[in-house]
């Protein structure tokens, strides 16, 4: 046991600048590193569609490390408690395979990607799970179900445990 941390319950770790982050049974809060952008989202559906790991160049790229763990949530069922004006967004399509333009939104004070839609599905924003607060529900009810772009998964990692595996991706977009 190298752990002391109990992932059986909530958990709240103090990571970067707001300590406002909450969970119940229906909803939990995401925030930017910063604090100054929060969402609020449902945790089931049909607000919540799914989550899955994303191993695409983009995502490589986007999120600074090697895979992107991400999940969908329905725009009617998306709330900013705080900081909408404060997102700043960067759009493109050169590397979309579909030809659709992906839109992706940021903390334009910390940077944090909050969001990332898509042209070829709208009315759905592409989440991040690391910036929900809770951070049982990574381990729970936003654990991905999906893996895909495993064709240029990193060799060093092994990827997601009890995920099925897919070649290309569906939300890719
Ligand atoms: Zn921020
Ligand atoms: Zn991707």
């Amino acid at each position: 046991m190298t752990s002391t941390i109990d992932k059986s319950k909530s958990y709240f770790p103090l990571a970067g600048g707001a300590n406002d982050g909450w969970s119940n049974e229906e909803e939990a809060t995401a925030t930017c590193f910063c604090g100054a952008v929060q969402l609020k989202f449902p945790t089931q559906g049909p607000g919540f569609v799914n989550a899955f790991i994303c191993n695409c160049p983009d995502c490589r790229k986007i999120t600074a490390s090697m895979f992107a763990s991400n999940f969908v949530i329905a725009d009617d069922h998306l709330t900013h408690i705080r900081g909408q004006s404060n997102l700043t967004k960067f759009s493109q399509a050169k590397t979309i395979a579909s030809g659709s333009t992906m839109t992706d939104y940021f903390c334009q004070t910390c940077g944090t990607l909050m969001y990332r839609v898509s042209s070829r599905w709208p009315g759905l924003s592409v989440l991040r799970i690391g910036t929900v607060d809770d951070f049982h529900l990574h381990e729970t009810k936003l654990k991905p179900t999906v893996e895909q772009f495993i064709e240029h998964r990193v060799g060093w990692f092994s990827g997601g445990v009890g995920v099925e595996e897919k070649v290309e991706g569906h939300y890719h977009f």
